[in-house]
């Protein structure tokens, strides 16, 4: 895409992330349930989340911002439209 598109929103599937082996996606697991409490948002099945806390949690990671993306997409946690909003950055 142009670099004028906005980036896609980054929406975690819930139910997906539930079933993923803790012992891969507990850090991520964490993070999101921090964000709901933050929020008050208890009951949905999908969270979007910020642009940077991906960064963040790439960080937690220990892994690009991109190799974390396809991580996620792999999972099922992430759509592959995710990976634009890596594409256009410098990783
Ligand atoms: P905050 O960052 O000071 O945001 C205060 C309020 O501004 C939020 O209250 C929300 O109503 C609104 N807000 C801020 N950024 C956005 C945004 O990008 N989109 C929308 N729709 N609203 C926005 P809320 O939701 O009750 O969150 C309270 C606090 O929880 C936030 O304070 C922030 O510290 C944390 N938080 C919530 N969601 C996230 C998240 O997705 N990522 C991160 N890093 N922190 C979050
Ligand atoms: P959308 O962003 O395409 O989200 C579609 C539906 O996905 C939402 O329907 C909601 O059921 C679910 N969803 C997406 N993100 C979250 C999340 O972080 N937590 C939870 N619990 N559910 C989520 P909903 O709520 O009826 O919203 C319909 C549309 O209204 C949204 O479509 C969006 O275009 C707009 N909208 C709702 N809340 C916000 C917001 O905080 N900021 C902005 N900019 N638009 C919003
Ligand atoms: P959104 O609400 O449609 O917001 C889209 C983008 O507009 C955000 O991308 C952010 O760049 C900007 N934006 C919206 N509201 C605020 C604000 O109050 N302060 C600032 N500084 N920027 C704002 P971002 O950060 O990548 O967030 C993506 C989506 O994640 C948001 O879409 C919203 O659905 C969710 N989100 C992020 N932070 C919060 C939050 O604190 N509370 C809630 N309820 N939702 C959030």
């Amino acid at each position: 895409g142009g670099a004028a598109e906005p980036p896609p929103k980054l929406v975690l599937d819930l139910e997906r992330l539930a079933h993923v082996p803790a012992e891969k996606a507990g850090p991520l697991q964490r993070y999101a349930a921090t964000i709901q409490s933050q929020r008050g948002d208890y009951n949905g099945k999908v969270l979007s989340i910020r642009q940077d806390d991906l960064r963040t949690l790439a960080v937690i990671y220990d892994q690009s911002p991109s190799v974390l993306t396809e991580q996620l997409i792999s999972w099922g946690v992430l759509g592959a439209d995710a990976r634009r909003a890596v594409q256009t950055d410098d990783n």
